[in-house]
């Protein structure tokens, strides 16, 4: 079974865009998992094939039309059972544990909005889950579609060329990752610190973990404290 994105966008030339390069691409190659976009312009019944208007109540901008972005997703979800998603910046903030959930599904149908946002009537009706990829606003859906794909593909079994390095990174243990060194040794006058080359792999692990808990403290206290930081990894 390999991984399906739909991506409903007014602007189907952004896809994949980096996903088709690199491990994601190759990937998508192997047939381990595959985009399609359908263009909601196509779903208008108008002359001017219109896919906004004004708002409701007034207000800058533009809204998303309900009756053709709804036979858009409708068509996307016949005999189709994968999760709707909505990118917005009124949704619930994406985490890694919503990634894996949805990278053990079959796939996912992703709306990107544009202008002002949808009609709420649309995601009411349609039963849209509502996605943030942060506090801050794009001028699209597109690239937190593809910022949302990135994380999910990564972790498909077998597009990792070591699987095992997806386990230890961070929010994985509930904390940030410990720092990282390579060679040469001594880098402006820097030296890698000496446990990381000791060979003992105890003392090493004690390190990166005490080095993780002090990350975490400083950055991201809030890792910490709420019962939702501390997520299950695969393990
Ligand atoms: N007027 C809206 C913002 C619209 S931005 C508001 O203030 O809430 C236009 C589109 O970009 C949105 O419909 C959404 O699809 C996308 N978008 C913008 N910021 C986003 C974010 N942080 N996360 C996910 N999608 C976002």
């Amino acid at each position: 079974m390999s991984f399906r994105a739909t991506i409903l966008t007014l602007y189907p030339e952004m896809f994949p865009g980096h996903l088709g390069t690199s491990l994601a691409g190759k990937a998508m190659e192997r047939g381990q998992w595959s985009l399609d976009t359908m263009q909601i312009r196509d779903f208008a019944t108008d002359r001017h094939r219109t896919v906004d208007d004004t708002p409701a109540g007034g207000g800058a901008g533009m809204v998303l039309k309900p009756d053709v972005l709804a036979r858009a997703i409708d068509h996307a979800s016949e005999n189709d059972h994968r999760p709707r998603l909505l990118m917005s910046p009124r949704g619930k903030p994406l985490t890694q544990k919503r990634v894996r959930e949805l990278a053990r599904g079959d796939g996912v149908i992703i709306v990107c909005g544009r202008f002002e946002g949808v009609d709420q009537r649309v995601i009411d009706g349609r039963d849209l889950e509502e996605v943030s990829i942060g506090d801050y606003i794009l001028s699209g859906g597109e690239p937190a579609a593809l910022i949302l794909l990135d994380a999910i593909i990564r972790i498909l079994p077998g597009v990792m060329g070591n699987d095992l390095s997806g386990l230890h990174e961070s929010f994985e243990g509930g904390l940030l990752e410990h720092p990282h060194y390579t060679r040469p040794q001594i880098w402006e006058g820097n030296e890698i610190p000496a446990v990381l080359t000791s060979g003992n792999h105890a003392a090493i692990a004690k390190w990166q973990r005490e080095k993780a808990e002090e990350l975490t403290r400083e950055r991201r206290p809030d890792l910490l404290e709420k019962p939702s930081g501390k997520q299950t990894g695969s393990r």
